[in-house]
């Protein structure tokens, strides 16, 4: 099987990173999306990868930067002949979210629109998703994977839940964290694990002013972190991703970030650190992604 990483920012619009999305196709050509945030789409078809094809979706979290791009999703499988409704794995209000969506929900017009071809009229069910909220455990099952769940802290549990995954397909797992600050359950997600796909959405000194200034959520993991999380877990490979936007030099986004980031360590030389730092505890492969990423495991 192969991973693409579709989109490897966060939470904000960047012209050199799509928000979350990662898909991985079976050697069978099997394909599952973990997260769908913006841009996801648009890269999936850059990867000539169908999201009519998808099987499952897994939305770890309901923060935009991982759904954005699920409205989207979802449309393009109905018009691009989708069989049957997509199944979407995700946390409690997920089955809220997709019911204010298509039909009678935000985008009821484009619904009524489209549907009056008969042509859509074959498939409705594909803008019909079969939404099955998740709980710890084993969230999917069919016969070429299994996907188990966790809760892992990213967002205070009576808010939102938030999940970190394994995916087990052709005698491989693969681990991903979804957002996270560093947690037991993630690393027993990963234990022994062929490849861990983990956040690191802030370097430490990011992560420290977030904390003190109180903007936006500190919930996050750090190179160091991340570092001693892979070496714990004895994952055989480590991808870094869902990057804060920490290395761009991007003007708007620099203007932007002064009330989020300690601006003047902003740069791409941070990602030099962000390896030294990962590399404190950690020895294996190790890859930062970017989108478009391919691996193949
Ligand atoms: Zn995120
Ligand atoms: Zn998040």
């Amino acid at each position: 099987m192969y991973i693409t990483m579709l989109g490897t920012g966060a939470a904000f619009a960047d012209p050199d990173r799509a928000q979350s999305g990662i898909l991985v196709t079976l050697d069978n050509g099997g394909r599952y999306l973990f997260d769908c945030g913006a841009g996801t789409v648009r890269n999936m078809v850059a990867a000539n990868a169908s999201p009519a094809d998808v099987r499952a979706v897994f939305l770890t979290h309901l923060h935009h930067d991982h759904i954005c791009d699920f409205p989207l999703f979802t449309i393009t499988g109905w018009m691009w002949d989708r069989p049957a409704a997509p199944v979407v794995l995700g946390p409690r209000g997920t089955a809220a979210f997709c019911r204010h969506l298509f039909e009678n929900g935000a985008f009821d017009a484009d619904f009524r629109a489209r549907s009056a071809y008969p042509l859509r009229q074959g498939n409705l069910d594909a803008v019909r998703p079969d939404v099955r909220e998740v709980s710890p455990g084993l969230a999917y099952e069919d016969d070429d994977v299994t996907i188990r769940c966790d809760h892992v802290e990213h967002i205070p549990r009576d808010i939102a839940e938030c999940f970190g995954i394994r995916f087990e397909a052709e005698g491989r797992a693969i681990a991903f964290s979804g957002d996270t600050s560093p947690c037991d359950n993630m690393v027993r997600l990963a234990r022994n694990a062929d490849l861990l796909i983990h956040e690191c959405t802030f370097p430490e000194a990011f992560i420290e002013h977030r904390r003190r200034t109180g903007v936006g959520t500190f919930a996050h993991t750090s190179p160091e972190e991340l570092g001693r999380i892979a070496r714990d877990a004895g994952v055989k490979s480590l991808v870094a991703t869902h990057f804060g936007h920490f290395e761009s030099t991007n003007e708007v986004i620099r203007r932007v970030a002064r009330h989020h980031f300690p601006v003047e360590l902003m740069g791409p030389g941070l990602m030099n650190d962000v390896v030294r730092d990962i590399r404190k505890a950690y020895d294996g492969p190790l890859q930062l992604a970017y989108d478009l990423l391919r691996i193949d495991i």
